[in-house]
């Protein structure tokens, strides 16, 4: 009975085919930022009330909530679709490039909406054979690494009460037509910290009367270099990476300040926790011997993405079913970062990745280029293996 629920479902998402192209390329063309999703949250509410969910509106800021309540009591399962776009300027010539100059899907948040939407709307139709309930939440500003705890706080993750969430991402590094899965860490955490740097200014040709802040800052980017060649296990993976570096104001001037400011990336919190305690007392200890001060501030900061072992197997075996085993692998686990962490810090879920490159077609552009596209059959793969994963763990 189930089977033929799934495969039923998974059909007539077949034929909605051209309608969730047209709905990407639609959402393509109009990005917004994030905590701006304001045409994208109206155009969601709008067809999933028409669809007969329950939609709540303005969750922490833009999010949209669209709660599907299956014929019989069951458990929740969550799905979560980020909405926003960043601030790129597109390089494109296709007619559904983007009309916000500036802003640009670039991550294909465009096609998690649009495949979210049309599962929504078919698992809805199958509401007679659906048991339990599915909480379709969208969520605003993933990119600054924003909305989901927001949502969370505002109590998204109850009523109902949500036992398990699940939610995909179209993947530039594997070709169409694939899916990865991954048990355990996929991505990892990521904090932002700036570094502030103090001497003491003066004339550029009287050194011994100042304290250069950019001769600190530069002993201080070589020895953050041996924190992770040095200090972390070579068994676990990490990066520290300065991006910024600024200070000075004319060659003949001792700078009194510098500021530094970089992103670590780690899968554990121990190693978090080390990277951040060695990188406070390294820098106020180089600081303090050049006779400088330094100060620390962890800025921004997001726990790694962790996935629950039985919740993949399902999403697994629900992609073999779908297209193959041949199309189903292992996910490789990326330094990037991304706030679906929050929610399956809360419940047990899979985060699962679906290819989108088409090389072939000048469609392998890394996430966040300004030619980032997608090859636009990955939306169908996608949406058929999120509608009968979400059966299945609905059912399990
Ligand atoms: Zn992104
Ligand atoms: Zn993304």
């Amino acid at each position: 009975m189930s089977e033929a629920i799934e495969s039923a479902v998974v059909q007539e998402l077949k034929h909605k085919t051209e309608d969730l192209i047209a709905l990407r390329r639609d959402l393509h063309a109009h990005p917004e930022l994030g905590y701006q999703e304001h045409r994208t949250a109206a155009l969601i509410a709008e067809r999933l009330r028409a669809a007969g969910l329950e939609v709540t509106e303005g969750v922490a800021g833009t999010g949209v909530v669209a709660l599907l309540r299956g014929s019989a009591r069951g458990k929740t399962v969550l799905v979560r679709a980020d909405m926003d776009a960043l601030p790129i300027v597109e390089e494109s010539t296709q007619s559904y490039r983007s009309q916000n100059q500036g802003v640009m899907h670039a991550c294909g948040h465009d096609g998690h909406v649009a495949i979210a939407i049309l599962v929504a709307e078919t698992l809805a139709a199958a509401r007679a054979h659906v048991r339990g309930n599915v909480k379709f939440v969208f969520q605003p500003a993933e990119e600054s690494i924003g909305g989901a705890e927001p949502m969370i706080q505002s109590g998204v993750l109850e009523n109902p009460h949500v036992d398990l969430a699940v939610a995909l991402h179209l993947w530039n590094e594997l070709p169409v037509g694939t899916v990865g899965v991954r048990a355990g860490p996929i991505f990892a955490g990521a904090d932002a910290f700036t570094i502030t740097l103090t001497g003491r200014g003066g004339h550029g040709a009287m050194p011994h009367q100042a304290v250069d802040a950019i001769a600190i800052a530069g002993q201080v980017l070589v020895s953050i270099q041996t924190l992770v060649s040095r200090e972390v296990s070579p068994f676990q993976p990490a990066v520290v990476t300065v991006g910024t570096i600024q200070g000075g104001t004319a060659f003949n001037i001792i700078a009194p300040i510098v500021q530094m400011q970089g992103t670590i990336r780690t899968f554990d919190q121990s190693v978090r926790d080390q990277l951040v305690e060695r990188l406070t007392i390294l820098t106020s200890g180089i600081a303090a011997g050049m006779r400088g001060q330094s100060e620390l501030s962890v800025t921004m900061s997001c726990p790694a993405v962790v996935n629950d072992a039985d919740v993949c197997e399902i999403i697994r075996q629900a992609a073999i079913a779908t297209i193959g085993p041949e199309n189903v692998g292992d996910m490789h686990p990326s330094t990037g970062a991304d706030d679906m962490s929050y929610f399956l810090q809360h419940v047990p879920g899979c985060y699962f990745v679906v290819g989108s490159a088409n090389p072939e077609r000048g469609l392998g552009k890394p996430h966040h280029h300004p030619q980032f596209d997608i090859d636009e059959s990955a939306l169908w793969v996608g949406a058929a293996v999120l509608a009968r994963s979400t059966l299945r763990l609905l059912s399990g």
